[in-house]
């Protein structure tokens, strides 16, 4: 079973929820597809790390070859080829090596050279394989890197996929293969506003899926009459503490340290199994 955790947001508990997520699990695989920002492998601290380069294809121009003809620049619709002073240029930065220019040329003038835009790093930490994909500072996209976590996933465990925050197409490419969709959101009026972008997504993909509403305090919790009032299923409530955020801050895992902590996320893991096989 394959399990995303989304928010609207960074900052929400989605990692938080994942980590334990995966921890109460018999056997897990941990996927940080946050590739701008991967920080679950600090909970983890997973060990024996192997590593493997992300690269993607770029296009070299050939200029013995090329005549000019001009037909790759009016090809790319990113706008990553120019014709400057009588040749092409290429724009690497904002290249989506999507190989058209490649095979378009009539000359056959442009060839395709790697180059690497980040890593996938595997480690273990008890029962959990913890996968974190890593994109290079500058990078224009990291699906690619994406793409290579999520084939790290294991059919005879439970994947939770940590997804990047918001709703653009990197957290499509995360959760298009995921069983069920878990939506970390606060209880405020930020939250409820953060919570809607990623709830449109997920309809919109028509993914089954399950609210966790996090850090909710007595006085308010617009998340909950949202919810209530579109019927949409709340998994769990976690109270804001201030225990559980100082064990988040010194980088422990909450279902290690508190029993408390674990019976909520071992019912968080039953209710999802249960919604899952319906
Ligand atoms: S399509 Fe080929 S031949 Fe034409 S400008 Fe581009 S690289 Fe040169
Ligand atoms: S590979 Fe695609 S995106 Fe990159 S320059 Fe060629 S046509 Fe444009």
């Amino acid at each position: 079973m394959k399990i995303a955790i989304l928010s609207g947001k960074g900052g929400t508990g989605k990692t938080f929820a994942s980590v334990n997520l995966a921890c109460v699990a018999q056997k897990a695989v941990y996927l940080d597809c946050d590739v701008e920002e991967p920080n679950g492998h600090l909970f983890f601290n997973p060990q024996n790390i192997t590593k493997q380069k992300t690269t993607v294809l770029l296009p070299e121009i050939n200029n013995d070859k090329c005549d000019g003809c001009r037909k790759c620049v009016d090809f790319c619709k990113f706008n990553a080829l120019a014709f400057v002073s009588g040749k092409v240029k290429v724009f690497d930065e904002i290249c989506h090596s999507c190989s058209g220019c490649f095979l378009i040329c009539p000359q056959k003038a442009i060839e395709e050279k790697p180059k690497q835009i980040g890593m996938v790093q595997t480690g273990y930490f008890n029962n959990v394989k913890v996968v974190t994909g890593i994109m290079n500072a500058g990078e224009a996209s990291g699906v690619p890197i994406i793409k290579d976590v999520l084939k790290m996933s294991d059919d005879d465990a439970l994947t939770v996929i940590d997804c990047p925050p918001g709703s653009a197409c990197t957290v499509m490419e995360s959760i298009e293969s995921a069983d069920f969709c878990v939506i970390v959101a606060e209880p405020t009026v930020f939250g409820v506003h953060n919570f809607l972008m990623v709830y449109e997504l997920v309809t919109l993909l028509k993914k089954p899926f399950g609210v966790i509403v996090n850090k909710v305090e007595s006085f308010e919790n617009q998340m909950k009459e949202l919810c209530d009032k579109n019927q949409i299923n709340i998994i769990e409530q976690i109270p804001y503490s201030y225990e559980l955020a100082k064990l988040t801050s010194m980088g422990k895992i909450a279902v290690e340290e508190s029993e408390e902590i674990k019976k909520k996320f071992v019912n968080i893991l039953e209710k999802i199994k249960s919604e899952v096989k319906g």
